[in-house]
């Protein structure tokens, strides 16, 4: 696969508030596990099929061979180091690769195989000698569409004539060209303009038609009805494919009127747990009060590496002056970062080149803890409310039962603050014990 038009990238994070709570976006959150994630994430749980059609046998795949693809194909795969299907393409790719071609709504959680899934269904249906768009792909950004485009290139690096287009807001393209590419990928808005107004695509040829990530899109102003738009003016025949890490009920009901006639995969997330991790809390007076017991918890154990977590920018960047000032290496990661940059920062801690990574809420779900056995609450999860936030406390702390460590967890506690605690050892009915930072011998 050819790549004819990277566009230039605008820095397009948008930066709030120094001083505020860091609000967690999920399209740069998605691009950061995206950038950071190095391999299959795995689930303990069995995939869950809805067929169109029950009587009709269900095929599973062990192998690619199995799947009967052209060779240029299966060598993409092999070279991107894929030796057999993931959980979820187990039972996915033999659906999306059916004749005739079916429907298909997966639900999965991120790095689970969804994207080289969709990617590989796209590549296998594209008639090369043809110059003109036969798949198309919908992202929530034009960073998110890179990404997929990236992985067309790599896995079809030897479908020498297939080309991509990416349909995003500052890539013109001149006006009398026709788009000759085969695989368009692009942001809804985008799309519509280039099919009603500029009459670039035909929208009627289209073979292969993904929505990716199906809850950032419906979380973005006006891309569900967009999306809806561009799938009335598809054919009969083209296949629908929609795909989501998570599956509140919005995203149901929006995959179910864009998606006719669906199969329906799942692949439930791991649960996180708080059985593996002990847990304490020190009662603190002040801000300088908590970093005195921080630093008697450091000088008291041997930590390997901790990830402490503040609840607003300004406290995370003062504990960070702080500490190193003390000498010692930490990092900062905060909303302000592109994501570039936080991918940057993730990757410098898990090479063990800081030993402490000092971060604001919005980074909680981005990072995959499992090699750190130390989690600080330097303020404990709040809501607007300044209520408990549990899920953001679990989310911290948490490991899943199987593939997780053993962990420890420190909570900074300001008196007024016990509270807040106590519900939170309350929900979760797991005891949070009180530590005295003088003696650190309770924790053995
Ligand atoms: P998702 O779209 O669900 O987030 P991806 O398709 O991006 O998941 O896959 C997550 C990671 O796992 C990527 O690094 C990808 O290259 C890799 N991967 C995907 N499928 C396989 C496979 N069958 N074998 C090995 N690695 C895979």
């Amino acid at each position: 696969v050819k790549n004819t038009t990277v566009p230039n990238l605008d820095d397009s994070m948008n930066n709030t508030e120094e001083d505020e709570v860091d609000v967690v976006d999920l399209a740069a959150n998605s691009l950061l596990n995206k950038l950071i994630r190095q391999s299959l994430v795995e689930s303990s749980h069995r995939v869950e099929v809805l067929q169109k059609d029950p009587s009709s046998p269900l095929y599973s795949v062990k192998t690619f061979e199995e799947l009967r693809l052209k060779e240029e194909l299966l060598k993409g795969i092999y070279a991107m180091g894929f030796n057999r299907p993931s959980k979820i393409q187990e039972m996915a790719l033999p659906m999306m690769l059916a004749h005739p071609p079916q429907n298909l709504i997966a639900q999965s959680q991120s790095g689970t195989g969804k994207t080289a899934a969709f990617v590989l269904a796209m590549l296998s249906r594209v008639d090369a000698s043809e110059p003109f768009p036969q798949c198309l792909c919908l992202a929530p950004t034009y960073e998110l569409a890179l990404q997929t485009g990236r992985v067309v290139e790599q896995m079809g690096k030897f479908c020498v004539d297939v080309q991509v287009m990416y349909a995003i807001r500052g890539n013109p393209i001149p006006r009398s060209a026709d788009v000759t590419q085969q695989i368009v990928i692009g942001t809804p808005g985008t799309v519509l303009d280039w099919y009603f107004k500029r009459k670039l695509i035909d929208l009627t040829k289209i073979r292969v038609f993904v929505l990716d990530e199906a809850d950032v899109m419906i979380a973005t102003q006006g891309f569900s009805d967009q999306s809806i738009r561009i799938q009335r003016a598809l054919s009969s025949e083209c296949q629908m494919l929609l795909f989501s890490a998570t599956f509140e009920d919005s995203v149901w009901q929006f995959a179910g009127r864009i998606i006719p006639d669906p199969n329906v995969i799942k692949l439930r997330k791991e649960e996180l747990t708080l059985n593996n991790i002990r847990q304490y809390y020190v009662l603190c007076e002040s801000r300088k009060d908590k970093y005195q017991a921080l630093c008697n918890i450091y000088g008291g154990i041997t930590i390997g590496q901790a990830i402490i977590f503040c609840q607003t920018r300004r406290n995370a960047k003062w504990l960070t002056v702080e500490m190193m000032q003390d000498g010692h290496q930490v990092s900062l990661l905060s909303g302000e970062l592109t994501v570039d940059q936080r991918a940057s920062i993730i990757q410098r801690f898990r090479d063990g080149k800081e030993k402490v990574l000092i971060t604001t809420n919005v980074c909680a779900r981005g990072i995959d803890v499992k090699q750190i056995t130390i989690v600080v609450n330097f303020d404990l999860p709040v809501n607007q409310l300044e209520e408990p936030d549990y899920e953001t406390y679990l989310h911290r702390i948490g490991r899943t039962g199987r593939f997780g460590k053993k962990g420890l967890a420190f909570n900074m506690i300001e008196v007024n603050k016990l509270p807040l605690l106590m519900k939170i050892q309350d929900h979760f009915n797991s005891s949070i014990k009180q530590l005295n930072p003088e003696d650190m011998d309770e924790i053995e």
